[in-house]
């Protein structure tokens, strides 16, 4: 059996949100439909919606429904260039899905700044000039760091900007800063042991938003397309686990990491970023003149399954964008582990015990080269 420490790639679903989804598989559901099972359908849809705004503390009517993280940063960013947004300002450290967004509005025309990141990981609200729009994640996705949200949304408020938050990495724990200033916000189910494939767009209010796909009147007509309820109901689950567990997984996770990090550094690894700043499920390090993906390799032969960075990037071997705007000397070189509710301490023994035999065998072999 695999020892699965990758949980900032994709969370399994846990067993209550298996058990919450699965009698809504095999039944017709359409929320939008005006008998019975249709209002079933709509009535789970909205207590999962209560869940969501909950995590999040923002009002249910805002909640949309969508694919995941990767459609709510786009309609967010769409929407907000489609509302009169022309000067965005955001890091290189981004999630790809938000970097993605930022160049289709600025194929329209938008202004995008680069706010500048520092060796700790964080984003520098250091504005080159006036923008209309802030962007920025709560937490990073290949390092955990967690960003200024708080500083951010006081700056939005000052100089009249809006702010779309990316809270995708960082709801696990226990509650996001100031998350209920922010205009938009953005989540994943699968960060949190939902399923894939659904997450939501947050709105500040229930007032109109532009669509990205239209011409169907679902979620007031904000996102068109027949809601995956069956998805959307685990999405609910996973996030009233996270609110009610947040605060002890916070704790447990701290206390893995703590022991995890204490044995990465006695293997001479060095921390990537501010480590006391990032969320307690994420670790992320580099073993100097060792690349990442050399050592996700060697513990894959293991049966021990981490990452060298983002799933959605570590397919194509190259720099991080992450580590390279973070000023990291060796950008392919980082290692992470993240944890989910289930990691136990004796799975970062086998981790540790794992990459102190695979160390030497890789140093070893890139001498050769
Ligand atoms: N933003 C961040 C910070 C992420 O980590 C991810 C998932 N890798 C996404 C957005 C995209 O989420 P989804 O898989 O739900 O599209």
């Amino acid at each position: 059996v695999t020892i699965y420490l990758d949980h900032a790639a994709t969370s399994p679903m846990l067993a209550e949100v298996v058990e919450a989804v699965q009698p809504w598989l095999g039944r017709p559901a359409n929320p939008a439909s005006v008998h019975a099972p249709g209002r079933a359908a709509a009535a789970a849809v909205e207590q999962a919606r209560a869940e969501v705004a909950a995590l999040l503390g923002r009002p249910p009517a805002g909640v949309v429904f969508c694919s995941g993280a990767t459609e709510a940063n786009h309609t967010a960013i769409r929407g907000l260039w489609a509302t009169g947004t022309r000067r965005f300002a955001a890091s290189p450290i981004e999630h790809p899905s938000v970097r993605g967004a930022l160049e289709a509005v600025q194929a329209s025309g938008a202004e995008i700044l680069s706010l500048p990141v520092g060796r700790d990981g964080v984003v520098r609200l250091d504005l080159p000039s006036e923008v209309d729009a802030l962007v920025l994640m709560a937490a990073n996705h290949e390092t955990g760091v967690r960003q200024p949200v708080g500083d951010a949304a006081a700056l939005a408020a000052r100089i009249g900007a809006r702010l779309h938050v990316d809270a995708t990495q960082a709801l696990g724990s226990g509650p996001v800063d100031a998350l209920a200033l922010a205009e938009t916000v953005a989540l994943s189910a699968h960060k949190l042991g939902g399923p894939v494939g659904v997450g939501a767009l947050s709105l500040r209010s229930g007032a109109p938003f532009p669509a990205l796909l239209t011409g169907g009147s679902q979620e007031r007509g904000r996102r068109a397309g027949t809601v995956d309820v069956a998805g959307v109901v685990g999405f609910g689950v996973a996030c009233r686990l996270a609110r009610e567990h947040g605060p002890a997984r916070a704790e447990r996770w701290g206390r893995l990491a703590a022991s995890l990090r204490a044995g990465l550094d006695a293997l001479g690894a060095r921390p990537v970023g501010d480590r006391a700043r990032a969320v307690p499920s994420t670790t992320t390090v580099v073993f100097e003149g060792v690349r990442g993906d050399a050592l996700v390799q060697a513990l894959d032969l293991a049966g021990i399954a981490v990452s060298s960075g983002a799933a959605c990037a570590s397919g194509a071997v190259g720099p991080s964008p992450v580590l390279a705007a973070m000023g990291e000397a060796e950008p392919a070189g980082g290692l992470r582990i993240s944890f989910g509710p289930g990691t136990r301490a004796d799975e970062v023994e086998a981790l540790l015990a794992a990459l102190e035999a695979a160390l030497p065998l890789i140093r070893e072999a890139s001498s050769w080269e």
